[in-house]
């Protein structure tokens, strides 16, 4: 069973799914395009993420802040000075590369001479020619306000009236929930824990985008800030992890063999977080981080009071003990769990000499839960019925597609390769008995079921 990455880029811009960003202009790296197909599944699976963590729950709540943020966000964050990756310059070619993907067995913090000494082949040309490992700030900068080129580039009064203008877009969409905390403590005064939930788009200028939306510059992100009181926090965690795991599997479709808890160790961890663990997947191209859970202390929290000036403290209603609570944060990105239901859902098979491509997608995330078409195009008796079938079932469940075109094996093919779950066929029976033909994405077994038990 071949199942390449490159399968699935194939059969994403073949299909409809994902395109590359800015495709007609011959592309823009690191970006992608979701096509109709591609948007329903994206859609399916944050809505299906946020009923699962905010609609099911009393303990969680949404928010959705801006993507521009004051820029003290970034400095207390800690962004400004460590949202770095390793960039070293080959002095041949002047390719640029992350250090720590094109070397094994090297984190992040790699320095000069250790990767100087790893004696590593330019992945362009071959050389080893390296210059000095340089930190690369990951975070898009932007102006705020009306900035002209000369007030960048003018004198020294001018530099700092424009350095003021600096924002950024944000790198993740966490701090837009820490710098919430006190709003929705302040209005709704939620019981402790309780969680802080927001789906958006967060930016991070990648050195070298690749493996298709693994690694990209703009991405969606679902993040959670769980508060907790700070007693409770190995309870919480293990709660959490084994939430998240429900929700990957139960309601994402994922395979639990194919997820694996990487207990992230002491000297890799962002150092005030005591825990992390990185739910890694079986991506067709190896395994890679799908989500993370971090224990990430008051760190925050603590961050804000200090560079606000305003208190971050909790009060309980019952105990009357005051403190800043410490937070669990659960983080996915979208496009990655994507690949995830894609590489998961993405099947060939060989049957009479022909390879027979499906995506096996769960019914709540296949962008059509039935595609309906009349057996012939040209017998008007049929395609009336049908469409009587296809406005019965649009009504029911919203997301039914209508084909009529070629011929019935080539409508089949295309419903599997786009995970379509069932296939209905109205033929001359259906004019008789009521009756259509319901044949199934995954066994290709076809049975007849009267229309109103569909
Ligand atoms: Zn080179």
């Amino acid at each position: 069973m071949a199942k390449k990455l490159e399968d699935i880029v194939s059969l994403c811009k073949r299909r409809g799914f994902i395109f590359p960003g800015s495709d007609v202009y011959g592309g823009f790296a690191g970006t992608w395009d979701f096509g109709p197909l591609g948007v329903s599944l994206k859609k399916k699976i944050m809505d299906e993420w946020w009923k699962f963590w905010v609609e099911d729950r009393d303990d969680i709540f949404g928010i959705d802040a801006a993507i521009l943020m004051n820029p003290k966000t970034w400095v207390a964050s800690g962004h400004t000075k460590t949202f770095a990756d390793p960039l070293v310059e080959c002095g041949a070619c002047h390719g640029r590369f992350r250090a720590d993907k094109i070397a094994d067995g090297i984190t992040e913090s790699v320095t000069t001479e250790e990767f100087h000494a790893l004696n590593v082949k330019c992945p362009t040309c071959g050389k080893t020619e390296w210059g000095p490992i340089r930190k690369f700030n990951m975070m898009f900068e932007t102006h705020v306000g009306a900035v002209l080129p000369e007030d960048v580039n003018g004198d020294e009064n001018a530099r700092a009236l424009a350095e003021k203008s600096i924002a950024y877009l944000r790198p993740e969409t966490a701090q837009g929930i820490f710098t919430n905390y006190k709003n929705v403590v302040d209005t709704s005064y939620p019981d402790m824990p309780f969680g802080l939930a927001q789906q958006g788009k967060a930016f991070r200028n990648e050195i070298s985008p690749r493996d298709f939306v693994l690694r990209d510059r703009e991405c969606s992100q679902m993040e959670i800030e769980y508060f907790i009181h700070p007693d409770t926090w190995e309870e919480q965690f293990n709660k959490l992890l084994k939430e998240n795991h429900y929700f990957l599997e139960n309601v994402m479709g994922l395979k639990a063999e194919n997820i694996h808890d990487l207990e992230v160790p002491e000297e890799d961890r962002a150092f005030y977080s005591k825990r992390t663990i990185d739910l890694m997947f079986d991506y067709p191209n190896g395994e890679e981080e799908l989500m993370g859970l971090a224990y990430r202390t008051n760190y925050d929290l603590s961050n804000i009071a200090r560079e606000s000036g305003k208190s971050m403290d909790y009060r309980d209603k019952n105990t009357g003990e005051t403190y800043i609570p410490h937070v669990i944060e659960p983080s996915i990105g979208v496009e990655r769990l994507i690949l995830a239901v894609l590489s998961t859902a993405y099947t060939e098979e060989e049957k009479d000499g022909k390879t027979r491509v499906l995506l096996k997608l769960p019914e709540n995330l296949a962008p059509y839960r039935f595609c309906v078409s009349p057996l012939l195009k040209n017998k008007p008796e049929l395609v009336e019925k049908a469409h009587e079938v296809y406005n019965l079932l649009r009504k029911k469940y919203g997301n039914v597609t209508w084909d009529d075109s070629g011929n019935i094996g080539k409508r089949y093919m295309k419903q599997d390769e786009i995970g379509t779950p069932k296939c209905v066929v109205v033929d001359f029976d259906t004019l008789e008995d009521n009756t259509v033909t319901v044949r199934d994405r995954d066994t290709t077994e076809q049975v007849r079921v009267k229309i109103e038990e569909l």
